[in-house]
């Protein structure tokens, strides 16, 4: 009791001001704790002290999430981008190597090996087709170039 503008409302209200900073407070709770504040400034000097340093916080820990999410966000597309590339190479050296063994090293006949060919064409053109796509997505991004 040193402080001779002390309420004992004040007691009561501190939880009150917590609950706002968390957006917790019931209608009645805010009516409540803006009634006390416009009329106790010790109180309101603390709960204006608690929201900017609770803004200053968020601020920076929003700042670091994004920076965050850039770097992670970059390094998987050089992975992916490298994986596709690996995948691309490996499918073509595949891909041929399958039909001139298929071509020259079995005794099928003719008819399937045609028709096997198609397939396994087929299959890589949609390969590389899905492959066009993803680079062509990358490179129109509009988050790739966004630095923070
Ligand atoms: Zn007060």
């Amino acid at each position: 009791m040193s402080d001779d503008t002390y309420d004992p409302n004040c007691e009561a209200i501190a939880p009150l001001i917590s609950g706002a900073l968390d957006n917790e407070l019931t209608q009645q709770q805010h009516q409540q704790l803006h009634l006390h504040l416009a009329a106790c400034a010790k109180c309101s000097k603390v709960y204006q002290e608690l929201s900017a340093l609770r803004g200053t916080l968020k601020a920076d820990f929003t700042h670091r999430q994004q920076q965050q999410l850039v770097t992670e966000s970059s390094g998987a597309q050089r992975v992916n981008l490298i994986a596709w590339w690996v995948l691309l190479i490996c499918g073509l050296i595949l891909a041929v190597a399958g039909v001139v063994s298929f071509w020259f090293g079995s005794d099928s006949p003719v008819w399937l090996k045609v028709v096997m060919s198609l397939v396994g064409f087929s299959l890589l053109a949609l390969f590389l087709n899905v492959l066009k796509q993803r680079l062509q997505h990358a490179k129109s991004d509009p988050y790739t170039k966004v630095k923070l």
